[in-house]
C-alpha cells in the first residue's frame, strides 16, 4: 500500500428517517438561536415545515437560492440575514441552497445547518462554485463545509423519480473519480465502492416505487459516501468537463453529469495509470463482467436512461467550442489530454451513442 494522507472532516451529520424533528436539539449543539431558513421557490413549503420545527429560533425564509450560486442573491441574502440579525443559517434542498448557504457563512462566519434534499453531495464538500456576470469561479475552503448535516430519508418523498436517477448517478460519478484520483487513499476507496454499490442496488428499485422507504434509505447513504469522496480528493476529466459544458451552454447540472460519465469513464479507463481503480470500480458495478464500462453501460440500459447534450440544450457547434476549452486548461487526470479523443467523447455524448 502507497503512503496516503487523510483528513477527516469535523461537522456532525445526523442521518436515518424522521430526523428533522432532532433539529431543534441540532440548533443547540451549534448554538444557533435565530437563523435564516434557506430554500428555492420550488420548495417553500418544505423550509415552511422546517420552519415550524424550529419555532421561535426560525426567523425568517429567504426562497431564492439559484442552480450555480449567483453572487447577486448572496447578497440579497447578506441582507435580509443583517437585517433579521440572524446567528446561523439552515439550507433545506439540493446543491443550489447548499451553495447559497455556504456563500453565506464563509463572508459572515455563522454555522451553517445544511438539510440536503437531492444527491448531489455538495453538503459534504469544503467546495464552493459561485457565478458573478456570467464567470463561475470555485474555491477549496475548510470553512466553506457545512457545520452539521441533518439526512432525513422523508424528505425525498417529493424528489421526482427522473430527478431521483440523475441525482443518484451524479453522486456515483463523484465516487468514479475519487478511485483514479491522484490523492487517492483506501478509506476513501471503500466509501466510494460501497456508495456505488448501494446506489446501483437502490435506484432501479426507485425507478420502479419512487416511494419505496427501503430504497430511499439506501440511496440516501448511498449518496453521503459519494459526496464524502467528492469532498475528499481530486476530480478529473469527467467532473471538469460537466463544469465546462454546463457553464458554456447552461446545461442542467444532474443531467450533464450523467450524459457525460460513460463517455468520460470509456476515456479514461484504458489509462494504466487506472488500472487498480478501474478493477475496483468494475467490482462494484453489476453486470460489468470485469469492465467497468459495460457495467455502467448496463446500469443505464437497466434505468432506461437515454439523454444526449444535445436533448439538453447544447448546439452542435459547441462540440469543438467545449473541446478547445477542455484542452486549453490542463488538469490531473490518469490519461493525457488528447484532442482527437476529448473530441470523440464530446461528440458522441452530443449525439447520444452509447460509450465505447
Ligand atoms: P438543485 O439544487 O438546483 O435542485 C433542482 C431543483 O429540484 C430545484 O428546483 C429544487 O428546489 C428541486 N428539489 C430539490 N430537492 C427536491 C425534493 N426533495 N423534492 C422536490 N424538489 C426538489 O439541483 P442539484 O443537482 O442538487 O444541485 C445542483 C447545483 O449544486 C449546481 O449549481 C452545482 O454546481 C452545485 N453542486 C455543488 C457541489 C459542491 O461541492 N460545491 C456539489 C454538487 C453540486
Amino acid at each position: 500500500m502507497d503512503n496516503f494522507e487523510y483528513v477527516s472532516a469535523p461537522h456532525r451529520v445526523v442521518f436515518g428517517r424522521g430526523t428533522l424533528q432532532e433539529l431543534p436539539s441540532m440548533l443547540e449543539k451549534i448554538k444557533a438561536k435565530a437563523v435564516l431558513v434557506l430554500c428555492t421557490p420550488q420548495q417553500i413549503s418544505t423550509a415552511e415545515a422546517v420552519k415550524a420545527i424550529i419555532g421561535d429560533a426560525g426567523v425568517s425564509i429567504f426562497s431564492e437560492a439559484t442552480m450555480h450560486t449567483p453572487t447577486h442573491i448572496t447578497e440579497k441574502a447578506m441582507l435580509a440575514a443583517k437585517d433579521k440579525g440572524v446567528d446561523g443559517i439552515v439550507s433545506v434542498g439540493g446543491g443550489s441552497t447548499v451553495g447559497l448557504g455556504k456563500a453565506l457563512s464563509i463572508r459572515t462566519g455563522l454555522p451553517h445547518l445544511c438539510i440536503p434534499t437531492t444527491y448531489a453531495g455538495s453538503e459534504m464538500t469544503p467546495i464552493l462554485g459561485e457565478t458573478e456576470n456570467g464567470r463561475k469561479v470555485t474555491r477549496r475552503d475548510p470553512r466553506i463545509l457545512p457545520t452539521a448535516v441533518l439526512y432525513d430519508v422523508d424528505l425525498f418523498k417529493t424528489l421526482s423519480v427522473d430527478m431521483t436517477v440523475y441525482s443518484g448517478i451524479n453522486a456515483i460519478a463523484h465516487a468514479v473519480e475519487a478511485l483514479y484520483a491522484t490523492n487517492k487513499n483506501p478509506i476513501i476507496d471503500l466509501l466510494a465502492c460501497e456508495g456505488i454499490r448501494t446506489l446501483c442496488s437502490a435506484l432501479p428499485l426507485l425507478q420502479a416505487d419512487g416511494n419505496d422507504p427501503a430504497a430511499r434509505h439506501q440511496a440516501l447513504y448511498g449518496a453521503w459516501l459519494c459526496g464524502m469522496c467528492l469532498g475528499a480528493v481530486d476530480m478529473a476529466l469527467h467532473h471538469k468537463l460537466c463544469h465546462t459544458l454546463g457553464g458554456m451552454f447552461n446545461l442542467p447540472h444532474a443531467e450533464t453529469h450523467v450524459v457525460l460519465l460513460p463517455h468520460a469513464l470509456a476515456y479514461n479507463a484504458s489509462a494504466p495509470a487506472a488500472a487498480g481503480a478501474m478493477a475496483k470500480l468494475a467490482a462494484a458495478l453489476p453486470d460489468s463482467a470485469g469492465d467497468p464500462v459495460r457495467g455502467i453501460n448496463a446500469l443505464y440500459q437497466r434505468l432506461g436512461i437515454r439523454l444526449s447534450l444535445q436533448g439538453l440544450g447544447m448546439p452542435e457547434t459547441g462540440v469543438d467550442e467545449a473541446c478547445d476549452v477542455a484542452i486549453a486548461n490542463p488538469y490531473k487526470n490518469p490519461r493525457a489530454l488528447e484532442r482527437e479523443g476529448i473530441r470523440e467523447l464530446i461528440r458522441r455524448a452530443w449525439a447520444g451513442e452509447t460509450a465505447k
